[in-house]
């Protein structure tokens, strides 16, 4: 039999509960100290009632020789006297007497040597026990008693033999217990690290692990759930049916994949078969549990589906200034453009849209490289009027134009920033020339820099007296591509420019975008960047 991979709750549960029942019963197992210093097989004294059989029993035969013959001659003389019609005679009656004594003194003699020699062995034994328990004296005995302190030693010995075999047995069995419970442990520690929801079930469909992750997706706690049948844990019927299918299948079969709606979460679910009782033959019909891993691919199937959107919403985008360039270059080809006016015309054009579709090309490249963690930031002290400054100076003309007032509020350049120079005067002046974009004529549009040293960060604020953004577009205002229709007629646009700047602002510099807006009034938008200590 092969162990399988993974030992699964149960079955290291099994292994310890033996190994303790092992241990415990060790435990209670007699033990050198255990042993009483006074044996029962050697008592101090003996019990009143049991003395003489105990002298009869353990005397030697001839110490009974005298109290024999004084039984027969009192026998045949009162036998005699009967017969003779005469009493026993004074001599007879004497020497009976004589020979009881003698056996009497015999048979004490005998049961006390046989105590004496009794105290010696008990007294060995103690001393054995309390003072040096490796060394067994022998007690000073008569020849008589020599045999039994022999056997008595060797049995002595033997029990000792037994009692630190079983010790030393107790000793590996306690390391292996120890060492059983600290892998059961890591392994549980390592399972429930894995933010995946793990499942494991044996051949009757019961769930035998399950980690933290599993029991939160599925609502079940793991040590209430063992040994159930997996259908009553797990309400999904499709993660059910394809458990079963997994086990019924033949275990040399590769892993199964599938992809599994639970809520509103997907999961790319792994199936393998797991030989808990593998067999010489792998394939055999005694099936196989299964380990279920589930990875939560909401996330990425959000992402795919986002990127796939980019790319659609990118490529109609970009569509429509090349078309436009496509259109007035065949016009322009067939001399459909009859004066030099009109071809000028066409001309303009076609360089507005080259302008607009490169324009949109290099921030759809800006914002995928920001968004894949691969364009070049190089972050260095700088100081936020500055930068401000410049773009202010470089969208003055464009407001000009439009005879906008452009105003600035700076402060010191003390009011450093770590950041990426070039991002944010770029990020700036998105904001900026938005600001004028979205402002009619005569309008007024007012740039500030504000320190808040209370929390370490400076806020730079584009605050126009333009158009507005009505109260509903206000939380789409960052993303790709949206535009504002109202404000379309205003000016031309990618709306690309207002997500660049969040992922230049958020995503680079850990900074927060601030919008604020009333139709027909204006808008402020904002961004709050983290000073340098
Ligand atoms: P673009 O300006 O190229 O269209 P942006 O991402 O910069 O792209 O802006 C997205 C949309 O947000 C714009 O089309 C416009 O409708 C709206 N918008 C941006 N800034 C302002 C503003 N200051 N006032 C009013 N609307 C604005």
């Amino acid at each position: 039999m092969t162990q399988s991979p993974i030992a699964p709750w149960s079955q290291l549960d099994e292994e310890v509960e033996v190994r303790e029942a092992a241990a415990t019963s060790l435990k209670e197992c007699p033990q050198v100290d255990d042993f009483p210093s006074s044996s029962p097989w050697l008592p101090d004294s003996l019990p009143d009632g049991a003395i003489a059989r105990r002298i009869l029993a353990a005397a030697p035969w001839w110490t009974l020789v005298p109290l024999a013959v004084a039984a027969v001659w009192l026998a045949i003389d009162v036998i005699s006297a009967g017969i003779k019609g005469t009493d026993v005679s004074t001599a007879h009656a004497v020497g009976i007497l004589a020979l009881i004594l003698v056996g009497g003194s015999l048979l004490f003699a005998s049961r006390n040597a046989q105590h004496t020699a009794l105290g010696s062995i008990r007294r060995a034994i103690s001393r054995k026990t309390k003072r040096d328990p490796t060394f067994l004296e022998d007690p000073p005995l008569s020849p008589e008693f020599q045999p039994i302190w022999q056997a008595l030693k060797k049995h002595t010995e033997n029990i000792e033999h037994r009692v630190a075999t079983v010790l030393e047995q107790q000793q590996q069995l306690n390391l292996d217990l120890s060492l059983a419970d600290k892998q059961r442990r890591n392994a549980e520690a390592i399972i429930n690290s894995i933010p995946h929801p793990l499942l494991v079930t044996n051949v009757f469909d019961q769930l035998i692990l399950a980690n933290a992750a599993a029991e939160t997706v599925f609502g079940f706690k793991c040590k209430e759930a063992l040994r159930q049948p997996i259908a009553d844990l797990i309400s999904d019927e499709n993660l059910v049916r394809m458990i079963r299918q997994a086990r019924e299948a033949d275990s040399r079969a590769a892993q199964r994949r599938a992809d599994l709606q639970i809520g509103s979460r997907t999961y790319a679910l792994t199936m393998s078969p797991l030989l808990l009782e593998r067999t010489a033959d792998a394939s055999s019909s005694e099936g196989h549990g299964v380990v279920i891993l589930l990875r939560d691919i909401t996330q990425k199937q959000d992402a795919a589906k986002m990127k796939s959107e980019f790319v659609a919403r990118a490529a109609h985008e970009l569509r429509t200034p090349l078309s436009s360039i496509r259109a007035y270059a065949e016009m322009l080809v067939d001399g459909e453009a009859g004066d030099e006016k009109t071809k000028a015309e066409y001309y303009e054009i076609i360089q507005t849209s080259a302008d607009r579709l490169g324009r949109m090309i290099d921030n759809i490249l800006n914002i995928s490289r920001i968004e894949a963690g691969t364009v070049r930031i190089n972050k260095e002290p700088v100081a936020v009027s500055m930068v401000v400054k410049e773009a202010v100076d470089v969208a003055r003309p464009q407001a000009e134009e439009k005879d906008i007032t452009l105003t600035e509020e700076l402060t010191p350049v003390a009011f450093r920033i770590m950041a990426d120079r070039d991002m944010i005067y770029q990020a700036v002046l998105n904001l900026l020339s938005n600001a004028v974009k979205y402002t009619p004529e005569g309008g007024k549009v007012e740039v500030r820099v504000i320190p808040h040293e209370e929390n370490r960060t400076i806020a730079i604020e584009v605050k126009d007296t333009g158009v507005g953004i009505p109260v509903e577009d206000i939380p789409k205002m960052f993303e790709k591509f949206f535009r504002v229709e109202a404000n379309k007629k205003m000016a031309k646009g990618t709306g690309l420019g207002l997500n660049l700047v969040k992922n230049i602002v958020e995503t680079i510099h850990e900074g927060k975008m601030t919008l604020a807006s009333d139709v027909g009034k204006g808008s402020t938008f904002g961004m709050v960047l983290p000073l340098m200590s």
